[in-house]
C-alpha cells in the first residue's frame, strides 16, 4: 500500500496527508490488494486454472473444441464479471471507511472518481489547502474558524457551500447549473461539459480569493 500511495501522490496537486482511500478514489485507481488479486485471476483463467483468491473466483474456460471467437468472448464476458465484482467490494469498502470522509461527501461513489480528470476541484482534495481546519491541524493557525467571521469551523463544505463571503459567486453559479449540494455537485458536474467548467471557473475564483485573503491575515497575524 505505501509504494501504491508514493505514486498516487505522484498523479496530482495532493496534500501529503490525503488518505490513501481517498487517494484511490480521487485518481480512479483501484485499491493495490484488489488489483493484485484481478491480475493473479486473469493469470490463472488463461492457464484453464480455478483459484480463489481474496473472495473472487473465476471458472476455468471449457475444455475441448470451442471457437476462437467464443473463446474471446468468454475471456471477456469473465474479465467484465471480474471487475465488477471487484468494483463493487471497493464500493462497498468505500462506504464502510473511517478514512477520507470528507471526500466521501462529494465522491460516495468510490468509481466516481474515474469519470474526473485533474482539476483545481479534484486535486486540491476537499478539507486541505486554503481551509483553516486544515491549516489549524497543521499548527499554522489558531483557531479553526472562518476568517470571514461566519463559522467556528472552515472546511470545504463551509467554503464551497455555506461561507457568506461567496455568496454572490455561488448565486451566479446556481442561476446558471441550478442549486448545488455536496451530495449533487459532482452529478452535475459530469451531467455536461458546460457544467463541469462553471463549477471549476466558481472553484478557481473562491480558493484563489481565499488563498489571498489567507496569505494577507497570515501575514498581519
Ligand atoms: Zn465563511
Amino acid at each position: 500500500m505505501a509504494i501504491q500511495r508514493a505514486m498516487l501522490l505522484l498523479m496530482g496537486n495532493f496534500s501529503r496527508t490525503t488518505s490513501t482511500e481517498a487517494l484511490q478514489v480521487l485518481t480512479g485507481c483501484l485499491p493495490l490488494d484488489l488489483e493484485v488479486v484481478r491480475s493473479a485471476l486473469l493469470y490463472f483463467l488463461r492457464r484453464g486454472k480455478t483459484v480463489s483468491l481474496g473472495g473472487h473466483s473465476l471458472e476455468p474456460l471449457p475444455e475441448g473444441e470451442i471457437g476462437n471467437d467464443f473463446r474471446i468472448w468468454l475471456l471477456n464476458e469473465k474479465k467484465k464479471q471480474l471487475d465488477q465484482d471487484l468494483l463493487l467490494q471497493w464500493k462497498s469498502r468505500w462506504s464502510c471507511s473511517q478514512k477520507g470522509r470528507t471526500t466521501y461527501r462529494f465522491l460516495p461513489d468510490a468509481t466516481m472518481g474515474r469519470r474526473i480528470v485533474p482539476t483545481d476541484f479534484s486535486t486540491r482534495s476537499p478539507g486541505h489547502g486554503c481551509f483553516t481546519s486544515y491549516l489549524y491541524r497543521m499548527g499554522k493557525v489558531g483557531d479553526p474558524s472562518c476568517i470571514f467571521r461566519d463559522s467556528n469551523l472552515d472546511d470545504a463544505h463551509h467554503t464551497f457551500f455555506l461561507c457568506d463571503r461567496w455568496v454572490s459567486e455561488r448565486e451566479r453559479l446556481e442561476q446558471e447549473i441550478g442549486r448545488i449540494t455536496p451530495e449533487n455537485i459532482v452529478g452535475i458536474m459530469l451531467s455536461h461539459k458546460d457544467c463541469w467548467d462553471r463549477v471549476v471557473a466558481f472553484c478557481r475564483v473562491v480558493l484563489r480569493g481565499k488563498k489571498q485573503e489567507l496569505d494577507f491575515r497570515l501575514l498581519l497575524s
